[in-house]
C-alpha cells in the first residue's frame, strides 16, 4: 500500500526571499479572489453551476494579457494553476456536500493563511541536507530539519503562519500491507461536555493550555474592540490575535494527534458516530420548541475543539488505522445517548441530565457519555455481524 505523509519545518527565508514569497502569495490570492468572484456570479445566477478548472485557466491567460493586470506575467504559473485547481475542488466539495465543506470564501491579506505550492518537486525542486532549492526565482532556502524526511517528495507548500514561514513536504512511499497488532474493538463518543469518551469508561481530556489560551484570546479580542480600527495599536493587537489563533490551532492539532495515536495503537477496530457537526451545533443552541440545555457548558471549550476537530479527528484516525492495518467504522448516531445498553429501552427520559443516564425501565445507571460510547460499540458489532444499519426498528433514519 502507498503511504502519504507530510513533513513540516520552519523555513529560514532571507529578507529578499521573504519578499518574493509574499509577492507569490499575493498573486495566488489575487487569482483566487478574481476567479471566485466570477464563480460567485455564475453560482448565484445559474443555480448550482460554476466554471471548472479548464475555463478558469483561460481567464488567467487573459488577465496576463490585459494591461491593468499584466504584472501577473511575473507570477509563478504552476502556483496560479494550483490555486485554481484548489478553487475548483472546493466548489465540487461544496456542491457534493462532502463532510464539512463550506462555500469557498475570499482570501484577505494577512487573515487567511497565505501559501504557495510547488508541484512536481522532483522535476523543479531540489533538496540537500538542510536546504531546499525552489523555483520562481527563490533559489536555495535553509530550513530547520528537525526529523528525517521519509519517502519520495511529490510536492511542497510554503506558508506564512504566526509570523513565520514554514515548508511542508508531501511524500509518498510504498509499504507492505500491515496487520494490526491488536484485535480489540472500541466505541468512541464525541461530545460537547467531554470531547472523547471511550466504551471502556475512560476519557481523553484536552490539555489545560488550550483553555488558558482561549481565555487569553477572548481578552485580546475585547482589547481589539476598544482600539481605533486600523490604527498602529490596532494592528499590533491584531497581529497578537493572529499568533494566538495559530497557537490554539497547534494545541488542538497536538491533542487530536495524541488522542488518535492512542486509539489507533491500541485498537484494531474503532467505531465512531457518523454525525454531522451542523447537527451538534444546532442541538447545543436548541430552537424555539426545544431550548438547549446546558448551553453555556456546551458552547465553551469543547465546542471549539468539536467544530474544528471532528473531521480532522476522523481523517487522522482513518489514515493511522490504514497505516497499522486497522479500521474505522462509522455507524448511525441516532439515539446512542438514549438507549439503555442493558435492556435496550429507548427513551429521552433515560437521560436525567447532560452527564447522567438512568434507565427508566431497568434502572441501569452510568455516565451518559460512557453509555453513548458503549452503544456505539454495540452498533458497530451489529453492523459487522449482519450488515444491518444498527438501528432499532422503531427508529427511522433521516434521509441523507
Ligand atoms: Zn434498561
Amino acid at each position: 500500500m502507498i503511504i502519504r505523509q507530510g513533513f513540516k519545518f520552519r523555513l529560514g527565508a532571507s529578507d529578499v526571499q521573504s519578499a518574493r514569497l509574499r509577492v507569490l502569495c499575493g498573486h495566488a490570492r489575487y487569482v483566487w479572489n478574481q476567479a471566485l468572484e466570477k464563480c460567485n456570479e455564475s453560482a448565484d445566477t445559474k443555480g448550482a453551476y460554476v466554471p471548472r478548472y479548464e475555463t478558469m485557466a483561460k481567464w488567467v491567460t487573459a488577465w496576463k494579457r490585459a494591461p491593468e493586470t499584466e504584472w501577473l506575467k511575473d507570477a509563478y504559473t504552476d502556483n496560479l494553476q494550483q490555486k485554481l485547481k484548489d478553487l475548483d475542488a472546493a466548489w465540487q466539495r461544496y456542491y457534493k456536500k462532502i463532510e464539512g465543506a463550506q462555500r469557498p470564501r475570499f482570501k484577505k491579506k494577512g487573515q487567511s493563511r497565505d501559501s504557495v505550492r510547488f508541484v512536481n518537486f522532483q522535476k523543479y525542486c531540489r533538496i540537500e541536507n538542510r536546504r531546499v532549492k525552489l523555483p520562481a526565482s527563490l533559489g536555495w532556502i535553509k530550513f530547520r530539519k528537525s526529523r528525517e524526511i521519509v519517502g519520495t517528495i511529490k510536492n511542497c507548500t510554503v506558508g506564512f503562519e504566526g509570523g513565520h514561514w514554514f515548508i511542508s513536504f508531501q511524500t509518498e512511499r510504498e509499504i507492505p500491507e500491515p496487520a494490526h497488532t491488536s484485535t480489540s474493538m472500541i466505541g468512541v463518543d464525541m461530545g460537547v461536555a467531554r470531547f472523547l469518551t471511550l466504551s471502556d469508561g475512560t476519557f481523553i481530556e484536552p490539555v489545560g493550555a488550550f483553555k488558558a489560551n482561549q481565555l487569553k484570546l477572548a481578552r485580546a479580542q475585547r482589547a481589539l474592540a476598544r482600539k481605533v480600527k486600523f490604527s498602529a495599536n490596532w494592528q499590533i493587537q491584531k497581529a497578537k490575535i493572529n499568533r494566538l489563533h495559530t497557537r490554539i490551532a497547534n494545541i488542538r492539532r497536538d491533542y487530536l494527534h495524541k488522542a488518535s495515536d492512542r486509539l489507533s495503537k491500541n485498537h484494531a477496530m474503532i467505531v465512531i458516530e457518523d454525525l454531522k457537526v451542523g447537527n451538534m451545533s444546532r442541538s447545543a443552541k436548541g430552537d424555539q420548541e426545544n431550548p438547549g440545555v446546558n448551553v453555556k457548558a456546551k458552547s465553551g471549550l469543547n465546542r471549539s475543539i468539536l467544530d474544528q476537530g471532528w473531521y480532522e479527528f476522523r481523517r487522522q484516525l482513518t489514515y493511522k488505522q490504514a497505516f497499522r492495518g486497522g479500521e474505522v467504522l462509522a455507524v448511525p448516531a441516532h439515539h446512542t445517548s438514549q438507549t439503555c445498553p442493558k435492556c435496550q429501552h429507548v427513551s429521552p427520559d433515560n437521560r436525567t441530565s447532560q452527564a447522567c443516564f438512568r434507565c427508566v425501565q431497568c434502572s441501569f445507571e452510568q455516565n451518559a457519555d460512557v453509555v453513548g460510547a458503549i452503544n456505539i460499540k454495540a452498533r458497530g458489532h451489529r453492523v459487522l455481524a449482519c450488515g444491518e444499519s444498527g438501528l432499532p426498528d422503531s427508529v427511522k433514519q433521516e434521509p441523507v
